[in-house]
């Protein structure tokens, strides 16, 4: 399999091609998108994109939305996703909780849910609880569920997405090699797209929230345990085993506590919601004053209620939370020296601490980067908060909704638009994919038509 090129069916043509670009600008761009900017930013003429328009009008995915502000002379009509063309459902499994979402074919939230959650319960419990869920908020939504077109599933582990299971998870013991996806479409009846969360959290920031269509982005989930998801060059970078973005095994102390995947000092291990957990544990068993003492039994402490006592002033409390924080900057400088981003996003239960979390990261980050990496990136907590994966799930599953089965999810395989209209594709692998007749158009539209 060749990860670098973005269609694996031989049957593509331009004609397609500028089908699915013109498709792909008028679900991205914030607000939608008139005709003649389409023609303007895919270099195509107005006919060629009215044409493709009413096809794509007249199967349902696409309608015309509130008029744009005026420029001169009459309103444009702005082009959108046709909310009422079907649903879907994104579920994020964390280590601790789900948090499930039904959404319409715009990614408006009908209904959601979080509810708390064992991975350690293995998969067939697991997944009959997200079975029943998903059931429960369709109902509650009023939904069938054969109303549901696709679903996009995220898991706390690295996924093979082409064979939908997980491959040797430290954190979900018990799921490797499991069939999720294929024992998720039996139950739904509808395609599912299996994908890591934090991937899934980089791609629901980049459609919806703080990296919104950035190129360079980095997602850092720092829930139980810490993981990344990276869109490097306007597409989600997964490496040759999808295990890129393991930022929470990165060694960060060489003789440090104990990790899940059987290391030593591994980020996780000292930043992660379930090692907070375990510091203000021995932080209370030691004696100190702090009013985490007044939790009982003391084993019950959680990440949350370390944040909790932080915000009240608990100066125990902010210096664990303060120490997580500086241990997230080291790692996180390493990412920013590595590859470059425009902006890292913050993201996961934890991340809800702000900036008790965040002040310390970022000083560590201005202290251990090279000053024209800090200079051109900022970094932010995740603005869909402890949605950004269960809403990357939502954008995975529309484009599963409109591209599977033919395709698969080009999303995750190839390349995402970024705010200037390039994409992901860069000229070699375009003209590897496309042959000759690349040739005969505009660089621009070559770039454009072959990426998203
Ligand atoms: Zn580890």
């Amino acid at each position: 399999m060749n990860s670098t090129i973005a269609f694996p069916s031989p049957n593509y043509n331009f004609r397609y091609l500028n089908r699915r670009a013109v498709l792909e600008f008028i679900r991205f761009t914030p607000g939608g998108i008139s005709r003649a900017e389409l023609a303007r930013q895919l270099d195509l003429t107005r006919s060629t994109v009215s044409a493709i328009v009413a096809d794509l009008m007249q199967s349902g995915l696409v309608r015309e939305a509130e008029s744009g502000p005026a420029t001169g002379g009459r309103r444009p009509i702005l082009l959108e996703l046709n909310p009422q063309h079907g649903y879907v459902v994104g579920v994020d499994m964390g280590a601790t909780h789900m948090h499930t979402v039904v959404a319409d074919f715009l990614a408006h939230v009908i209904q959601e849910e979080e509810i708390p959650f064992d991975v350690l319960d293995g998969p067939a419990l697991c997944l009959a609880q997200a079975d029943l869920q998903v059931r429960r908020l369709l109902q509650k939504a009023g939904i069938a569920i054969e109303q549901v077109l696709a679903a996009g599933v995220g898991v706390p582990g690295p996924v093979l997405a082409e064979a939908g299971v997980v491959s040797a998870p430290p954190i979900m013991p018990g799921w490797d090699n499991y069939p999720i996806r294929d024992h998720l479409q039996r139950l739904w009846g509808c395609p599912v797209s299996l994908n890591n969360d934090a991937e899934m959290g980089a791609l629901g920031e980049w459609a919806f929230g703080a990296g919104r269509i950035r190129r360079h982005m980095a997602y850092i989930k720092v829930g139980s345990g810490v993981g990344a998801g990276l869109i490097l060059d306007g597409r989600i970078y997964r490496g040759a085993a999808g295990l890129a973005g393991e930022i929470g095994h990165l060694t960060i102390q060489e003789n440090g506590p104990r990790c899940s995947c059987g290391n030593h000092g591994c980020l996780e291990a000292l930043a992660g919601g379930a090692a907070i957990a375990r510091n203000a544990i021995q932080v209370v068993q030691s004696g100190k004053r702090t009013q985490l003492a007044n939790i009982r039994p003391v084993e019950s402490i959680s990440a949350r209620h370390v944040g909790e006592a932080a915000r009240l002033g608990d100066l125990a409390a902010q210096e664990i939370v303060a120490n997580a924080g500086e241990y997230l900057g080291i790692a996180i400088a390493g990412v920013i020296n590595l590859s470059n981003p425009s902006m890292v996003v913050v993201g996961g239960g934890v991340a809800q601490m702000g900036d008790l979390l965040l002040e310390p990261l970022r000083r560590v980050v201005r202290e251990r980067c090279l000053r024209p990496a800090v200079q051109s990136v900022s970094i932010t907590a995740a603005v869909l908060g402890r949605r950004s994966s269960s809403m990357g799930a939502v954008v995975q599953a529309i484009e599963t909704a409109l591209y599977a089965p033919t395709e698969g999810n080009s999303i995750m395989k190839g390349g995402l638009p970024d705010q200037n209209g390039t994409n992901g594709l860069n000229e070699e692998e375009l003209v590897q994919f496309q042959g000759d007749a690349a040739a005969s158009q505009t660089p621009k539209q070559r770039s454009m038509v072959a990426g998203v």
